[in-house]
């Protein structure tokens, strides 16, 4: 789990305002302070509550959304308060009357130090993954930063003030989102309390899915203004067209002029610089989660026949697609065991059978590290894990590993336990599967927490014998920063070596991975897209995304819908018919039966209740609606159920926009790397 802290700033509107609450002098030694807090013991309240202010009012409306539906260890929240310094939510502490506010730049920085906010700081963040700043001007100030202990590990988001900028580094891992005078109007909310405003409404987006989107946001923090576009009351047109269609560089573009460039992937190097192993191909492997849809489904009727067994009558996107739309699947131990009945069925069938794919096509197996990170040892041993993949008939088998993420890649000592552990893992890996009499590919992989490490982890793994490598615990690393590893390794890459990035891919580096050495890749991110965030759910060709047009049925909306009826705002057969309106007239649309703006008004009748927001869902939708990308598409899918995969509404829909997405993807990558 990504560990997740929010650093805010105290208000001056408190619960309490005695007479006598405390002043900037009593802060100045302890014995004042404890004598002084006595006398106001009554008002005594943990600081979460103390605070009134707008931002933190809404701030802590955010972390209620997410505590209650994730537990209360979602996420951490400090207070910068120019009186106590920096303290915990509960905290309790007693009314002052001190603000940096108020004070000019030297006595910020004076008075700051005095009560260790830097210090403090700097100790607290070392242990998360991902840190919210919102801080004004003044108490950025006090902050100081830049913090000596954050690292490429972390993402540390600011939203602040334009003036705040130069207070900012401008590298990673800080990123800086700009909140100023314009978003407070084009979100209508004032602008004082409007960065605790936008992590509420993150917030509510977060709960809408499982934490795959603070994963998201966590890896590309810019994805965070794009899911709130919606919000935005009066977008500028040029504000949408920036935020919410942000695209990837398409793939099947890649020399795009210095415009287009983003930092750290264009490489320049010429063909006689490439790694040795470089043949011009990447394969892409499909992470198996159990993507599965009715081939059956009712579309019409939103139904699925009845007594159907999920896992015999689903279809995963190969059966579908005439050809599979990657070059193999990965499966992971803890997928395979991800119930008794499941795990039964794989040993007797064999992990191919079990997935329905081409005996042909190869079945990478891992351990899923993931699962294991925070434990001791990983819990399983060799040979059980040679055993396993020759046994269910895995292609390629990768060795034990031990991730090297977060907390433990900034414990020197715990790094290099866990850098052993794997290294000691592979060979004892290789050893045996020598010994025995396995058929699979055996692959070493390397963990590591900078780019000599990897390097170094590479070139034992290739000394070893490995004729197959994977790159480990990289999900999280930057493009720029998984080059810079790349190219440390590049110049020990024989012209025999596989060397497969776990977890990535990245379709604008996809260039430079290449160039580098790397061969291989896997992820799902494609395909999850399909239903994570807005404005970016539908892909093509063109590298253009759009959004999906969610039409969510009243049935799954229990919570929502009996509100708006408590409050009198219709019925539920009201709200029913306003749905299947707004079904009826995409269908029409999509048969030259209906007008694009009787269309927009029948689905954005209904979104009024369901959704969001409106006026940005127009932009959005007319979009959408105006370019027919689905008319354009020549998938199976698209050419089978036309506008239905545009609609964002349950499993059927969204899980099959995502095997288009997944195909975009696909073929977008064959016209970069064309097979042999
Ligand atoms: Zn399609």
């Amino acid at each position: 789990m990504i560990k997740t802290l929010i650093v805010t700033s105290c208000t001056g509107e408190k619960l309490f305002h005695p007479g006598h609450q405390l002043t900037q002098s009593d802060f100045v030694d302890d014995s004042t302070l404890i004598k002084r807090e006595k006398e106001l013991a009554e008002y005594k309240t943990p600081a979460g509550k103390l605070y009134t202010g707008m931002q933190h009012q809404r701030l802590m409306e955010g972390v209620s959304t997410l505590r209650d539906r994730f537990g209360k260890d979602i996420v951490d929240l400090y207070i910068v308060s120019a009186g106590y310094g920096l303290i915990s939510e509960s905290k309790e502490i007693v009314p002052y009357e001190v603000t940096f506010n108020s004070m000019t730049g030297s006595e910020i920085a004076r008075w700051s130090a005095q009560i260790g906010i830097h210090k403090d700081l700097n100790a607290l963040i070392q242990d998360y993954n991902l840190v919210f700043f919102l801080l004004g001007d003044k108490y950025l100030k006090a902050v100081n930063l830049p913090l000596e202990s954050a690292n490429d590990c972390q993402k540390l988001v600011f939203f602040a003030s334009g003036t705040s900028k130069k207070m900012i580094p401008n590298e990673a891992p800080y990123c800086f989102i700009e909140v100023g005078q314009e978003d407070a109007k084009s979100f209508s909310y004032g602008l004082v309390g409007l960065k605790g405003y936008l992590f509420k409404l993150l917030a509510q987006e977060i709960v809408k899915g499982d934490l795959a989107l603070l994963e998201d946001y966590y890896r590309d923090p810019s994805l965070i203004m794009t899911s709130l576009g919606k919000y935005r009351k009066t977008p500028a047109p040029e504000c949408i067209q920036l935020r919410l269609f942000e695209t990837d560089e398409p793939v099947s573009k890649p020399k795009k002029g210095n415009q287009m460039s983003k930092p750290g992937l264009e490489l320049n190097l010429s063909r006689s610089e490439f790694a040795k192993n470089y043949t011009g191909h990447m394969r892409y492997f499909i992470p198996e989660w159990d993507d599965r849809v009715d081939p059956n489904y009712d579309f019409l009727n939103d139904v699925s026949v009845g007594n159907r067994d999920t896992y015999k009558d689903d279809v995963y996107a190969h059966e579908i697609y005439p050809k599979p739309n990657y070059d193999g699947i990965l499966v992971s131990k803890v997928i395979v065991e991800g119930s008794k009945k499941k795990k039964a069925l794989i040993e007797q069938m064999g992990i191919h059978d079990f997935i329905r794919f081409d005996q042909a096509r190869p079945v990478m197996g891992d351990c899923g590290a993931f699962d294991y990170v925070n434990e001791y040892l990983p819990p399983f041993e060799t040979e059980e894990i040679l055993d396993y993949y020759q046994r269910l008939g895995f292609n390629i088998g990768v060795s034990i590993d031990h991730l090297i993420v977060g907390q433990y890649a900034q414990d020197p000592k715990e790094r290099m336990r866990r850098y052993n552990l794997t290294k000691r893992n592979a060979e004892d890996f290789l050893k045996k599967y020598k010994e025995g009499h396995y058929t699979f590919l055996p692959s070493g992989i390397a963990q590591g927490w900078d780019p000599k490490s990897y390097r170094d982890a590479a070139a034992d793994l290739i000394d070893m014998g490995y004729t197959h490598i994977c790159l480990g615990g990289l999900v999280r690393t930057t493009t720029k920063d998984i080059i810079e590893i790349l190219k440390e390794i590049k110049p020990l890459i024989p012209d025999y070596l596989t060397v497969h990035l776990f977890g990535i891919a990245r379709p604008d580096a996809l260039q430079p991975f290449c160039q580098l050495g790397a061969n291989a890749m896997d992820s799902a991110s494609q395909l999850r897209r399909a239903w994570l965030g807005t404005g970016a759910n539908y892909h093509t060709l063109s590298g253009q995304m759009y959004a999906a047009i969610r039409v969510p049925p009243v049935e799954g909306h229990g919570v929502r819908v009996k509100k708006m009826v408590a409050e009198g705002r219709g019925t539920i057969e009201q709200f029913k018919k306003l749905e299947m309106n707004a079904l009826q007239s995409l269908r029409a649309y999509d048969r030259g039966e209906l007008s694009l703006d009787e269309t927009l008004n029948a689905v954005l009748e209904y979104d009024k209740y369901i959704g969001d927001d409106r006026d940005v869902h127009q932009i959005l939708y007319r979009k959408v609606l105006e370019d027919m990308p689905w008319k354009q598409c020549d998938c199976v899918i698209c050419k089978s159920i036309g506008i239905e995969t545009i609609i964002f509404r349950g499993n059927n829909r969204n899980r099959r926009r995502g095997f288009h997405n997944t195909y975009v993807f696909y073929k977008r990558l064959k016209q970069l790397y064309p097979d042999d």
